[in-house]
């Protein structure tokens, strides 16, 4: 192939760095790295100016997907590690591997706009699953948001002290799944769980909530403001709804337990 040999296939010092500009003009900063340098291998690779190119294209739509990945876990305030991989499903009923990792890749569900309610006792592994299960969805591309019930419940009240409400709502709805974790720890005497009707009411039938519970549905009158809005949340909530009850013994405590050589 003689395109790709010979004095033709040179680059002079002025191309490369206006094809430098272009790049960063478009945003392709994976292909203005790299574009030297596989220029300079295409001889060797056999690649011809096609070929070329659809390397180039190659790795900038791949480190694209990487970026976007890295971002998303960012911004979802997700921990890292605790995965499907990390989680063991022997040591709990409730939720098998399978489900968990079907919910893990999104689809029907999330287009549906259904919830995912996970209830069971302290350490039991609630927060690790909704978290593997989120770090599966972005993953598959969606937006994730993991905040404690309470801490959610905090920012939004600042929010509406300061009169921008609407804008952290609308904020809120660009997520695919937000996660509530520890719904039974907001304390309508403590904060203004009003709000947490809003956002329940908000998402109802539009975009999809994960929420963990170690308290059953008859203790969330605790955390609604009246008995009607708790009647109503409940209903939205499980209207569309997959709802686990995780049992098993404290991880936290069996830890303990196998540290002290018990
Ligand atoms: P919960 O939210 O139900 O109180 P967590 O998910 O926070 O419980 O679990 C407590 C700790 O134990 C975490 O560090 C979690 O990673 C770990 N853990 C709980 N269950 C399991 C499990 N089945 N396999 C691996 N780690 C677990
Ligand atoms: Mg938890």
């Amino acid at each position: 192939m003689s395109n790709t040999q010979g004095a033709t296939w040179l680059a002079d010092e002025h191309q490369v760095q206006s094809i430098a500009e272009l790049f960063k003009a478009l945003r392709l900063p994976t292909a203005r790295r790299l574009f030297e340098e596989l220029h300079a291998q295409a001889p060797s690779q056999g690649w011809s100016a096609m070929g070329w190119l659809q390397a180039l294209l190659e790795h900038e739509v791949s480190e694209r997907a990487d970026r976007r990945r890295a971002s998303r876990t960012k911004e979802s305030g997700l921990s890292l590690g605790k995965t499907l991989e990390t989680f063991d499903f022997s040591l709990v009923s409730g939720i098998t591997r399978q489900q968990a990792h079907g919910l893990s890749q999104g689809g029907e569900w999330i287009d549906r706009a259904s919830n995912i309610l996970l209830f069971g006792p302290s350490g039991s592994g609630k927060t690790h699953l909704a978290t593997a299960i989120a770090h599966g969805l972005i993953a598959h591309g969606h937006r994730v948001y993991y905040s404690p019930t309470t801490i959610m419940l905090q920012k939004l009240t600042e929010a509406k002290r300061e009169a921008r409400l609407p804008q952290a709502l609308e904020k809120l709805d660009r997520f695919d799944v937000i996660i509530l974790d520890d719904i039974g720890y907001a304390d309508k005497n403590e904060v203004d769980t009003g709000l947490l009707f809003d956002l329940i009411a908000d998402r109802y039938e539009s975009r999809s909530l994960v929420i963990a519970s170690n308290k059953p549905f008859s203790g969330w009158e605790d955390v609604f403001p009246d008995n009607a809005r708790c009647v109503a949340a409940i209903d939205r909530l499980v209207h569309h709804s997959a709802i686990f009850e995780i049992q098993g013994e404290s991880y936290r405590r069996r830890q303990a337990q196998v540290a002290a050589g018990e």
